[in-house]
């Protein structure tokens, strides 16, 4: 189980990617290498480091191949590949971080992510599948990363630079993917939606070109605003009309105004009113619960506001108005300003919850509430170092199994395994991290600084916001870390501004300090 263990062997190798590897360490024993950021062209490198070690030998045997270490050492020196094994981490005596170091020259420190320049063509020839599933639909990506800066947003801060591709190639994909696969359903899909720069030329042209055929095209993660529903109605005219989601993440003004989504509540209810009036039956909201400046108040708010928002739906639609509530708790995640914040206690998220179900009930209201214990779970695996590897194996060896399904989490396997392996499960979720303290990820670079991060922490305790970052560049960090991808790129391709070097004339690569903004 072990990828140390299973270094005489030379396969199975086990490389993992995604976004929960921005903190790999809970998983470092187990797995092989890291793809930290963009896979597209990661993980052709990775194929061709891999043939090329198979065939590192005449007859291309595995008995005569190099060992796997050699293997490990080629893909530790590929961009935004980080092999644990090559590193160590140790502690100080209250538990805390000291420090994470290489022990192998090939090993960098820190490991950047790795991005594509451009976002490659989409994806459209799906395999189909003959049973009805879950996300029954095509995808294709318009626009990646994310411009807005909420500051719980793990993929908002790890996705940055936004690139978006452009209406006439998302429509030949759409066009490739109806003819490849038959869906009827087609998903446009980004972190926000209504932020494409394109949109409503989008949905222009969707209607012109496929307006006859009645799709179902959704677009998913659309901004509090009322110009989301104009957007909407023009889609779906021709299509079905489900329901419409919006995520105001938390019901007081003040607790927006801290997690960087600032909407008004007046503006949440036009939207709302429109949405109803406008012949969509279901609303969903979502909200989190569990900020520690969140205060009892700010709970009943979520009530009271989806009071609110049921009337406007009675108001439109009479009894066939339905909305469905989802609340999940909050846990910071690495990489975000939020990092060094705690999660609630679980007594503090039960007492939340208590309040919910006590609040929000009626005709056409559904709430659903995430389960605490998992949500610690949750929190352990993101927020955890190295040392997690021991509890996770030792909750394995205890029946932890499938424990995303709510019917095999088995909670005391993992508070017998946090205990068999004298650690704390509070530490890695009850305890406030001090700014300067080493955090088990800080060898792992989003490429938005620490400092801009601990800034916007500053901000959030002054309930201070920032705009969306096209309108105002805050210099996260993104442009010195990629100043050759940027310079490469046509100024509109990505949402950051262009940058030149003052020093136009020669080839020198510039300095971060050399740097002009071109806004
Ligand atoms: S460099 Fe500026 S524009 Fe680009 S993501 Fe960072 S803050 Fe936003």
């Amino acid at each position: 189980m072990l990828a140390r263990d299973r270094l005489a062997q030379h396969y199975p190798l086990v490389v993992a990617g995604g976004h929960a590897t921005y903190n790999p360490e809970p998983m470092a024993d187990f797995i092989d290498a890291f793809v930290i950021g963009e896979g597209e062209e990661a993980i052709v490198e990775i194929a061709r480091t891999v043939l090329a070690w198979r065939a590192g030998t005449a007859n291309g045997t595995a008995a005569s191949r190099p060992d796997k270490r050699a293997l490990l050492q080629q893909l530790a020196a590929l961009d935004g590949v980080y092999v644990p094994m090559f590193y160590e981490a140790t502690y100080n005596n209250d538990g805390t971080l000291a420090a994470t170091r290489s022990t192998e020259p090939a090993a960098r420190l820190p490991v950047l992510k790795t991005i594509v320049k451009q976002l490659p063509p989409p994806v459209t020839r799906f395999i189909v599948p003959g049973v009805d599933v879950v996300h029954n639909r095509a995808a294709i990506e318009i626009m990646r990363g994310c411009t807005r800066g909420c500051r719980f947003c793990h993929a908002g801060m790890v996705t940055r630079p936004v690139r978006e591709r452009s209406v006439a190639e998302v429509i030949a994909a759409m066009r490739e993917v109806l003819q490849h696969t038959g869906f009827e359903e087609i998903a446009l899909l980004s972190l926000s939606s209504s932020d494409y720069s394109h949109v409503l030329e989008l949905v222009d042209a969707i209607r012109e070109n496929f307006g006859h055929l009645n799709l179902n095209i959704s677009m998913p993660s659309l901004r509090i605003e009322t110009v989301s529903v104009d957007l909407m109605d023009r889609l779906e005219k021709q299509g079905r009309r489900s329901g419409f989601t919006l995520a105001p993440e938390a019901a007081t003004e003040r607790m927006r105004e801290i997690i960087n989504k600032p909407v008004s509540t007046r503006q949440l209810l036009e939207t709302a009113k429109s949405i109803y009036s406008r012949g969509w039956t279901t609303i969903k909201l979502y909200f989190m619960i569990g900020h520690p400046d969140e205060t009892i108040e700010d709970v009943q708010a979520i009530a009271d506001l989806a009071h609110a928002v049921m009337l406007e739906g009675r108001r439109a639609l009479g009894n066939r108005a339905v909305l469905n509530l989802g609340v999940s708790t909050f846990i910071p995640k690495p990489h975000t300003p939020f990092q060094w914040s705690p999660c609630d206690s679980i007594a503090q998220v039960r007492e939340k919850q208590a309040l919910l179900r006590r609040e929000v009930r009626g005709p056409g209201i559904k709430l659903s509430l995430s389960n605490p214990h998992e949500s610690q779970m949750e929190a352990w695996l993101s927020r955890g170092d190295r040392r997690m590897g021991a509890v996770i194996a030792d909750a394995y060896a205890r029946g932890a199994k499938f424990d995303a399904w709510g019917e095999h989490f088995k909670y005391d396997a993992w508070m017998d395994a946090f205990a068999a392996n004298a650690l704390e499960s509070t530490f890695y979720t009850h305890r406030e991290r001090d700014v300067a303290e080493a955090l088990p990820w800080d060898h792992i670079d989003a490429a938005v600084k620490k400092s801009f991060l601990a800034e916007d922490l500053r901000w959030s305790a002054r309930n201070q916001t920032r705009v969306d970052c096209r309108d105002k560049c805050f210099a996260c960090g993104i442009l010195p870390k990629f100043i050759e991808e940027r310079r490469a790129t046509p100024a509109d391709a990505w949402q950051c501004p262009e940058v030149k070097p003052i020093h136009l004339r020669g080839n020198s690569v510039p300095q971060t300090s050399q740097l002009i903004v071109v806004a």
